[in-house]
């Protein structure tokens, strides 16, 4: 039974050999599947892309390709559309995916509107948010932010890709750091890392290339928790990954088109960080990492908020962080649903919520009436399922409650819309005021 403490649950890390081992790549899977929008999206069969160029508004190709069709994935959502390329190498030898040679661009003649307008037309993406980065730095310039985070809290088992990121590329991040203050204005900048790691080979070290290291404690899960003191009022956190990008795109002019995973679990024999391309489907990552055995479960992220899929065919996107690899299905599950009421899920809950009560008001379809628990706050963290004695899949049930909500706040107001608007409105407000005043 996995130890519970009041406002979380205390987890066994397992996060090495991977997190000393050398960043892997994967160069040239044989194709890639590309999140576009269709409205947008105008290519002929077979039509080829050379590598860093668009196939459609803020979406490039990562390597020489051409395009083959589209596809939807059931375990995404299915109204998004994914373009599929098949990967083209017959006149050229190689492709390398990180910048090589000398800058493209002087450092210091770059301004902070530049670098936002760089992270803009380069589609960088915060890895932990999904955020763009252009939007995110347009709004902590405005909101007077005067320090920034490089986010590296990794605080779920596996995973390191963020942590893997931040050491062993340290002087990419570090200028992608610089770059942002640049453009946000801020004074002071750290990187923020998970520090709660006994299994480690090696300490972490508290400064890389001149950027101070803070160390976070605690148990699981800190990042969503740190989240709302470290971006809140004059503060803002950057993903490690991201910053990596802006670095490159800012020195060698070339678009996201690739993120950092980590491949773990107990089904492959070369578990590691690894850069690869946007798209690459996750049977090629997990031949890379060497598979061994025939997984049960994978999931895309951590296994407290990855999502588990069947389908071998799913492509990583920019906020994949980890694809991870179970022999047994030991997760919690909509079909289990007899509660004991031990409460163990309250007193793990770090927003104080009740998740026992939400999951009795949303199964009975009582939505509207189980406001007063405010589910909303609900920071979807997991502790909650991954506590359960009777694996029930609580937070599956408060992620329901914010669709429901969402859809009767929606109904609302497209009924408030189309009511009928009273004539004259607009002079009988003026002549409700005046009787107030008189
Ligand atoms: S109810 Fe939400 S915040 Fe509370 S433990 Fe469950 S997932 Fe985490
Ligand atoms: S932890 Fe599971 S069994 Fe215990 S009260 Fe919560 S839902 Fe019921």
């Amino acid at each position: 039974m996995p130890k519970r403490v009041y406002g979380g649950v205390e987890l066994d890390q397992y996060k090495e050999p991977t997190f000393s081992r050398e960043i892997r790549r994967l160069d040239k899977p044989e194709k890639v599947y590309l999140p576009i929008d269709k409205e947008q999206f105008s290519m002929r069969y077979r039509q080829r892309v050379h590598q860093n160029q668009p196939v459609c508004p803020g979406v490039y190709a990562p390597l020489e390709v051409r395009f083959t069709g589209l596809q939807t994935f059931a375990h995404l959502d299915t109204s998004r559309q994914f373009a599929v390329f098949e990967t083209a190498y017959e006149d050229i030898e190689d492709a390398p995916l990180a910048p090589i040679g000398r800058p493209k661009r002087e450092y210091d003649a770059i301004s902070g509107e530049d670098v936002i307008e760089i992270a803009k037309k380069m589609a960088i993406i915060d890895e932990y948010d999904g955020q763009y980065l252009y939007q995110k730095l347009q709004r902590a310039k405005e909101a007077g932010v005067t320090v920034l985070y490089a986010n590296a809290i990794d605080d779920e088992p596996y995973v390191s890709a963020g942590m893997g990121v931040l050491y062993k590329m340290p002087h990419e991040v570090g200028i992608g750091l610089e770059f942002a203050c640049r453009a946000v204005g801020a004074k002071e900048s750290y990187a923020l890392v998970y520090a709660n790691v006994g299994d480690l080979d090696t300490p972490l070290k508290g400064s890389l290339s001149g950027m101070k290291v803070k160390k976070l404690y605690g148990n699981y899960p800190v990042y969503k928790r740190q989240a709302v003191q470290y971006r809140s009022g004059q503060n803002e956190m950057i993903g490690v990954c991201a910053l990596v990008h802006l670095y490159r795109a800012c020195r060698d002019d070339i678009p996201q088109t690739t993120c950092f995973i980590t491949v773990g679990g107990s089904c492959v024999a070369n578990p590691c960080n690894m850069e690869v391309p946007i798209g690459t489907p996750v049977y090629d990552i997990m031949e890379k990492a060497g598979l061994i055995k025939n997984p049960q479960v994978i999931t895309l992220g951590g296994p407290m908020t990855g999502v588990a899929i069947t389908d071998l065919d799913v492509p990583v996107e920019a906020t994949t962080r980890a694809v991870i690899t179970y022999e047994e299905n030991m997760g919690a599950s909509l079909e289990h649903d007899d509660c004991i009421g031990c409460g163990r899920c309250v007193q793990v809950c770090p927003r104080r919520l009740m998740p026992y009560y939400i999951r009795k008001y949303v199964k009975a379809g009582k939505t509207e009436e189980c406001m007063h628990l405010h589910a909303e706050r609900c920071i979807e963290c997991a502790c909650c399922s991954f506590i359960c004695p009777m694996g029930i899949d609580l937070v599956a049930y408060v992620q329901r409650y914010s669709q429901e909500l969402k859809a009767i706040e929606e109904a609302q107001k497209s009924r408030a819309q189309e009511a009928p608007q009273p004539q004259n409105a607009g002079e009988n407000t003026q002549t409700e005021e005046e009787n107030s005043c008189s």
